[in-house]
């Protein structure tokens, strides 16, 4: 199956181009103090080593928002500016060189303090991402609805966009952003039926780790398979990194993204011979320290009855049995191996592969 992607508006942040089919990028969100241009910067270069594409920063005072330029000078990536409440921040991080901001209208409110940031983001001719989220919805729609709502999402998104519209902009990127994951969904496909925005994906508050990540994982993957969203964060109450790990993990699954380890493994059963749980954690944990820019199958599997075919079908795979595993690249036996050599030499025969 081929993801049939919706086409939407071009939008250009610094060097990364969102919609209009281009690839769908990732982003991910510091969680350093921005005043703080040092430990900001270094966050970002660590993202930007795991594949971030985009990175946004919080930007609480008017400090933060002059840091921008520090902080855009030492990184290699488009830096979004995340402001709340107050317009000026958003006016000082535009002059300071944001490449894209991001605002929900609704808590700046007053429609003159919206229309300088839209004049603003206009000179500089940089996109604004319209970041509509449920815990802000506006309490006309709120009474509207009674709760929220996937349709009172997008009545207060579409609201915004016909505001900016009328007030001659039209570089957007859009989100709706709810930590219901059947919400957000209906919302963003609503939404994509009813606009041609680029729509940027996220489940909010998705949660720590393991919970952030299956919601993440359900709701960004279910709607980029059914062709919506241009770009995505994955929200995790973790370390960033983690963020682009996932995110990276849905696009390669989805075939939207061709690069690194797809990695295969059984979940064993009652036939397994050696101790596969640990060798496969093992081999997958070295796997991420190296650099496999290109796709990579990797295969390991537990016994005779699915592994030889399985490991056969992979660039490089492993089909263990009595005590020892047999090694696979490109669908040809090359050696046998020990149980207690598998991980080494396995990761052995990869590292000449790559
Ligand atoms: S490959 Fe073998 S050990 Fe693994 S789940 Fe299948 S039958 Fe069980």
């Amino acid at each position: 199956m081929i993801i049939k992607r919706k086409k939407t508006r071009e939008v250009r942040v610094g060097k990364v181009i969102i919609g209009n089919h281009s690839p769908v990028s990732l982003q991910s969100m510091t969680n350093t103090d921005t005043r703080d241009v040092k430990s900001t910067a270094a966050q970002i270069h660590r993202l930007e080593k795991a594949g971030c594409e985009l990175v946004r920063v919080a930007v609480p005072d008017e400090k933060a928002a002059r840091q921008i330029s520090y902080i855009k000078n030492k990184i290699n990536i488009p830096l979004i500016a995340d402001i709340h409440f107050n317009h000026q921040l958003a006016l000082i991080a535009m002059d300071q060189g944001a490449d894209k901001i991001r605002i929900n209208p609704g808590n700046i409110g007053d429609k003159k303090k919206i229309k300088e940031i839209i004049k603003k983001a206009q000179s500089c001719n940089i996109p604004i991402r319209i970041g509509v989220n449920s815990g802000s919805l506006e309490k006309d729609i709120l009474n509207k609805y009674g709760k929220v709502e996937a349709e009172g999402l997008v009545e207060s998104a579409l609201r915004h966009i016909s505001f900016f519209e009328d007030n001659g902009f039209f570089d957007m990127v859009i989100s709706l952003k709810s930590s219901d994951v059947l919400t957000s969904i209906e919302a963003y496909t609503l939404l994509s039926k009813k606009c041609d925005y680029p729509l940027h994906l996220g489940i909010t508050e998705a949660g720590t780790e393991f919970q952030g990540s299956i919601k993440s994982v359900l709701g960004i993957g279910s709607l980029l398979v059914n062709g919506i969203g241009d770009t995505l964060r994955v929200s995790l109450t973790a370390p960033p990194e983690k963020e682009i790990e996932v995110g990276k993990e849905i696009l390669k699954i989805l075939h939207l993204k061709e690069e690194g380890v797809d990695f295969v493994s059984c979940p064993t059963c009652g036939r397994c011979e050696v101790n596969l749980i640990p060798i496969a954690c093992k081999i997958e944990k070295q796997l991420k320290c190296l650099d496999v820019k290109k796709p990579l199958k990797v295969a390991v599997m537990g016994c005779v009855v699915n592994g030889p075919g399985e490991a056969k079908e992979a660039d490089i795979g492993i089909a263990c049995g009595k005590k020892q595993g047999i090694v696979f690249k490109k669908g040809r036996q090359i050696k046998k191996v020990a149980e207690n050599k598998i991980v080494s030499e396995f990761i052995n025969e990869i590292k000449k592969m790559i």
